[in-house]
């Protein structure tokens, strides 16, 4: 039997060693050549553009944004702005407010004055962010809240009353502006989406970590009146805030990190502006200072306990409501269930007669009077 043969229009297509009907070559060696050259250069191009180029650039930025945008956060915003805890001229105060805004944090007298009112107010009704009030409350809903939008002038005149930080704080947005224009001209698209967009999100959940997370998790040094603590990997987040136990105990120190292997980047940095003399009057905790108020094992711990009366105070509150809540709610219930049992009863009644008069109908015999007729 001879081999199948598939009719294979060879004049069109060509053998599949690449040859014409005739044998001869389809595809020259050289074209060959030029089309594995052509492929190669795009599959490096797409490599430097993945590998080299654009992602390192915007892997560089990203790191730079966050860290420099933290430093303008912790060491601005929050220890020199909410807690005054070291001085500086008016220039450098300048340069913090303005850098501060470039973390999408809103203006540097709206951040302070809130986080005033929470050292003021902390872990208690008054709080904008306590975890009591609920996890995702303390660590986003109440900055997206309309209820803290409006800045608390009257908790940071002392800053308000410079005519460049009221600008800085109402024109929040030229800063954001600035460097997402920055990051885009250095890094094109990947780096602006690396290095302003991924790295102010990132910035923003590190930043709200210490309002959440560093009341929740973590261990209690000192005895506060609220629920701070201290956490190693929130400090290796937020450059040091993670001491935030430390930081309730002593508010007013620009060191947050207690001892030295409590790491606390925005306080070295400080250290090193006050040694260039950027910064100066660095204010730090007191040996008093850190053995006062010590939480030993099986001390009372005063914040603690009031977090959680707080806690059972809004737990029978709402105990309350729900049960008042039950009452009305199972008063009608019961009056619908009469009204609609009276309504059953009464049909029920009235089929039973009419069936007991068709049974009587069909029961009666003739010649028999009934009482009905
Ligand atoms: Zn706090
Ligand atoms: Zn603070």
């Amino acid at each position: 039997m001879p081999p199948f043969k598939m009719a294979f229009p060879v004049k069109m297509y060509g053998r599949f060693d690449g040859t014409d009907a005739k044998g001869r070559a389809l595809i020259a060696d050289e074209e060959i050549a030029r089309r594995l050259a052509t492929a190669r250069a795009e599959v490096d191009a797409l490599k430097a553009m993945t590998i080299t180029g654009i992602s390192r650039t915007a892997v560089v930025l990203f790191i730079a944004t966050y860290t420099v945008r933290m430093f303008f956060i912790t060491a601005g915003y929050h220890r020199y702005f909410a807690h005054r805890s070291y001085k500086t001229s008016r220039v450098f105060q300048f340069i913090l407010a303005f850098g501060g805004t470039m973390a999408v944090q809103k203006g540097p007298l709206w951040w302070a004055g809130n986080h005033r009112l929470h050292h003021r107010y902390s872990d208690t009704e008054a709080d904008l962010h306590s975890p009591i009030k609920g996890f995702w409350w303390s660590h986003m809903g109440w900055i997206l809240s309309e209820k803290s939008s409006p800045t608390p002038t009257e908790v940071i005149s002392d800053f308000a009353k410079y005519p460049e930080i009221r600008f800085v704080n109402e024109k929040d947005w030229i800063g954001p502006v600035t460097l997402a224009a920055f990051c885009a001209l250095v890094g094109g698209w990947s780096g602006l989406v690396l290095g302003f967009f991924v790295s102010t999100v990132a910035l923003w959940h590190a930043t709200f970590l210490v309002n959440s997370l560093a009341h929740v998790m973590g261990r209690r040094r000192f005895v506060t009146n609220d629920t701070s603590r201290n956490s190693a990997i929130i400090a290796a987040l937020t450059m040091g805030e993670g001491w935030h136990n430390n930081h309730h105990h002593y508010p007013a120190s620009a060191r947050q990190g207690f001892y030295w292997w409590e790491y606390d980047v925005s306080y070295y940095v400080l250290r090193a502006l006050a040694a260039v003399r950027v910064v100066h009057s660095v204010k730090v905790p007191n040996a008093k200072a850190l053995e006062n108020a010590r939480l030993r094992d099986g001390a009372f711990d005063v914040g603690m306990f009031r977090s959680h009366l707080e806690q059972a105070a809004t737990a029978v509150v709402a105990s309350r409501d729900s049960a008042a809540h039950l009452m009305t709610d199972g008063r009608v219930a019961i009056a619908d269930r009469a009204g609609a049992a009276r309504e059953g009863l009464e049909a029920m009644m009235e089929g039973t007669l009419v069936r007991a008069d068709e049974v009587a109908k069909l029961t009666r015999r003739p010649g028999v009077a009934t009482a009905v007729e």
